[in-house]
């Protein structure tokens, strides 16, 4: 690893002025701290954001759960705010990774990295999620733009993510069997307009279904619903067609559990 400076402000607006140069954000470090010692990255100044109290504050607001992007998983998998406003949610964050993982992975360090498998995206989409930040804000449709990249500037801090509750949702991942990251994963949420659904891990980006969300709305029958997509991921782990049958898989399942 290559020397860098730490710095350990107590403020959004002190983290925001160490931001200058070669600089990073460091939450749970699970991603980062990796990336810097395998010189995939390379930062000269470190901000960590552990010591801002309000980012890791849980709240319902209105329709909506706010959560820090400083709450770690594990938190936020045992928050009876959480549980109480959005069990699936709840029952994501306790899927996620290990417990070593939820004890160090952060809300708001997952969505800034936007990993084309993470669990939370599909979360903060299906869920009609509200990206706050420390200049404004980012509805999810416009926030996740592909892999590994998003609309934050560089710079920009990831404060919270405010999700609308819904009547009732549920997740269904098939994990890859090492690091519980999704091959194929799906979010469904129910709305009194309709349903919104979100796949992770199957494309190169988490992403709507409408086909699914349609039949939801519809009564239809989810019986050999596949995902269809240009863009579905193939790789050492599974191919495009396995992901595809898996998508509709775990849809079936997510909707057995509303
Ligand atoms: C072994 C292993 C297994 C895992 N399994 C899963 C899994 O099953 N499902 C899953 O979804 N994820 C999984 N993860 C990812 C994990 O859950 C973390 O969320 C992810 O690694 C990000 O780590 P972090 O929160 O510690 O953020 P960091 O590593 O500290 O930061 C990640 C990136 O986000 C930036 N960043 C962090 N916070 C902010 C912020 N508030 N504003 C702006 N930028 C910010 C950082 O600068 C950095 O670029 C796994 C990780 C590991 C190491």
């Amino acid at each position: 690893m290559q020397p860098f400076s730490l710095v350990r402000p107590n403020s959004l607006s002190e983290a925001g002025s160490a931001f200058r140069g070669d600089a990073a954000y460091l939450a749970g470090g699970h991603t980062l701290i990796p990336a810097m010692k395998s010189r995939l990255r390379s930062v000269e100044t470190l901000v960590d954001l552990s010591r801002i109290p309000e980012l890791s504050d849980i709240a319902v607001e209105g329709d909506r759960l706010s959560v820090g992007a400083m709450a770690r998983h594990a938190r936020v998998a045992a928050s009876p705010v959480v549980h109480e406003a959005i069990p699936g949610l709840a029952a994501l964050a306790g899927g996620i990774g290990d417990p070593q993982v939820r004890n160090r992975g952060t809300l708001g360090g997952s969505i800034a990295n936007n990993d084309p498998a993470a669990d939370y995206p599909a979360a903060v989409l299906a869920l009609d999620g509200v990206v706050e930040t420390n200049r404004g804000s980012h509805a999810a449709e416009d926030y996740f733009q592909g892999m590994f990249a998003t609309a934050l500037a560089d710079g920009e801090i990831v404060t919270a993510v405010r999700f609308r509750i819904p009547q009732a949702s549920a997740y269904a991942k098939h994990p890859h069997p090492a690091s519980r990251y999704a091959l194929a994963g799906v979010y469904v949420a129910c709305f009194a307009e309709g349903h919104r659904v979100a796949v992770t891990g199957a494309t190169t980006g988490v992403v709507r279904w409408p086909a699914a969300e349609a039949a939801l709305d519809s009564g239809a029958a989810l019986e050999g619903l596949a995902l269809a997509s240009d863009d579905l991921a193939s790789d050492i782990h599974a191919s495009a067609e396995f992901r595809a049958h898996l998508a509709g898989v775990m849809l079936r399942k997510a909707a057995a559990s509303l």
